[in-house]
């Protein structure tokens, strides 16, 4: 366990299920492993589908109590989780580097955007209003109330271990339901972590479960459950099809929040310097392992080889390596499977036609490092077009047209997030309303934060998290009609 940071009083290995930790009964357990050695550095139980039902029952048994409790009494626990999780944000961030392998400084910033959605949430607790409807006649009144879904589950992925569990917790708990939260196998002690700190805020037992074990398995006793009312997943469109058909039978409402394959489109009248800051940024955050990541990058005829040239410069000088050393700026992807496929996505290009401009192999270091890698040349037919490539790869594709532009950009099943840089306020209007997207990012890279509203179209997904309408996902409407005559 050398790569584990010392913080015996975050670190849980065990479950939390009804407000107490708890082991498999059958003692089975999943090891967790630190991608940049592929160290075993911690275990946490994996449960069975019988021990997925405690945490349910548990979940129902907790929802009368919760829901009716006032706002602001919900609002002022999660507020006090906020502020814990903001104190041991040090300490939650060395975790998610020694599970993750994220750069410490990058795995700091999502603790503290992770812990935005907790207090952004408790805000919202206290301003779930219904609405009042005036009546069509004089012996009726009509109103609506907003409540609470009920007793709800998370499926979460690995790419952002801690705000991916908050921006569906906050607003599920802020709400008034209670939850069972299942991250990914690969990042459990982040999750796990958090659930420390809920308990330590004044959560009430049974409000939020932490279970881990085999996805398949819990997956399906969730999505089985009737007494489960609404289920948030982010992960691939792969597992969300999956999900949304286990659904179906107990109909279910549905958060997916899946993958994307982002177009990040440079017109001729961009500022330059401005656009390659923002391609790195949304290319290279987590090694280009997030759902916005730049997937496809295009660039007008004009620009082309100056971006090309400029971008080659600054990427040659990000740095490789494990995420605890304060001089990395990429870390290592998550397993090899995750480098098997960025490899045959490079590979594929090559075959077509692409060339290579910058890196393109695996990193000298080994292991499931990979180089910052640019391709040049590539064309809507390969692979890395039709396909989210998560590592670290730039794909070049070259354009005349603004049409053809949004065209191409459009010409993808998913619709999640979409980039574009121009000085042109027209076209930013005309190109903002063509693109097929949930989220537009107007010469900048970076579009997450807490108040605004995150999800996708097409296949990217069903839903939105964060801003006011996060809640929504998470309350019911009731119309009441009151004969007063
Ligand atoms: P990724 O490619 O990011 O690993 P996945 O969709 O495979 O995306 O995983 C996201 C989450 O979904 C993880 O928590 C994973 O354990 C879970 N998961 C994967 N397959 C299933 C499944 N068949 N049923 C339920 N959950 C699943």
């Amino acid at each position: 366990t050398a790569t584990l940071p010392d913080i015996p009083d975050l670190l849980r290995e065990q479950c939390l299920i009804d407000g107490a930790w708890r082991d498999a009964a059958d003692g089975a357990t999943i090891a967790v492993r630190d991608p940049a050695d592929g160290r075993v550095i911690a275990h946490v139980p994996s449960l069975s589908a019988a021990e997925t039902e405690t945490a349910i029952e548990a979940a129902r048994r907790a929802l009368p109590a919760w829901s009716r409790r006032p706002a602001r009494e919900r609002s002022a626990v999660l507020r006090r989780w906020f502020e814990l999780i903001v104190a041991h944000a040090d300490d939650i961030a060395a975790l998610m580097t020694a599970e993750q392998g994220k750069p410490l400084s990058e795995a700091r910033g999502e603790v503290i955007y992770a812990a935005s959605f907790i207090e952004w949430f408790a805000e919202e607790a206290k301003r779930v209003y219904g609405e009042l409807i005036p009546s069509p006649s004089v012996d009726r009144r009509l109103a609506v109330l907003r409540q609470p879904i009920g007793v709800t589950a998370a499926i979460t992925p690995w790419n952002f271990p801690a705000a991916m569990i908050t921006r569906k917790a906050g607003p599920a708990l802020a709400a008034g339901c209670t939850m069972i939260v299942k991250p990914a196998e690969q990042t459990p002690l982040t999750a796990l972590a958090l659930g420390v700190l809920a308990i330590e805020a004044g959560l009430p037992p049974g409000v939020l479960q932490i279970i881990t074990g085999d996805a398949r398995t819990i997956g399906g006793v969730l999505t089985a459950s009737d007494t489960i009312r609404k289920l948030s997943f982010t992960g691939s469109t792969e597992v969300g099809r999956i999900l949304m058909a286990q659904s179906a039978p107990t109909i279910k409402k549905l958060s997916l929040e899946l993958g994307g394959n982002a177009p990040f489109i440079v017109f001729d009248d961009a500022d330059l310097d401005a656009a390659v800051e923002g391609a790195i940024a949304s290319k290279y955050r987590n090694a280009g392992q997030t759902c916005v990541c730049a997937n496809r990058i295009y660039v007008q005829s004009g620009v082309h080889d100056a971006f090309a040239a400029r971008l080659a410069a600054r990427v040659a000088q990000l740095r490789v390596g494990a995420g605890t050393d304060p001089d990395v700026q990429i870390g290592p992807l998550i397993d090899e499977d995750a480098v098997l496929k960025v490899e045959a996505h490079v590979a594929d290009a090559l075959a077509h036609g692409a060339h290579t401009l910058l890196g393109g192999h695996r990193h000298a270091r080994g292991g499931t490092f990979f180089e910052p890698t640019i391709l040049t040349g590539v064309t809507q037919a390969m692979r890395v077009a039709r396909e989210e490539t998560f590592g670290p790869v730039a794909p070049l594709f070259r354009f005349d047209t603004e049409a053809q532009a949004v065209a191409m950009a459009n010409d993808t099943e998913f619709g999640l997030a979409a980039y574009f840089y121009t000085e042109d306020v027209r076209r930013t209007w005309r190109v903002a309303e063509a693109l097929e997207y949930g989220i537009v990012g107007h010469n900048t890279g970076l579009i997450s934060n807490e108040v605004a509203p995150f999800g996708g179209v097409k296949q990217s997904g069903l839903g939105r998290e964060g801003s006011h309408h996060g809640i929504d996902e998470y309350l019911e409407l009731k119309y009441l009609c009151s004969g007063i005559g």
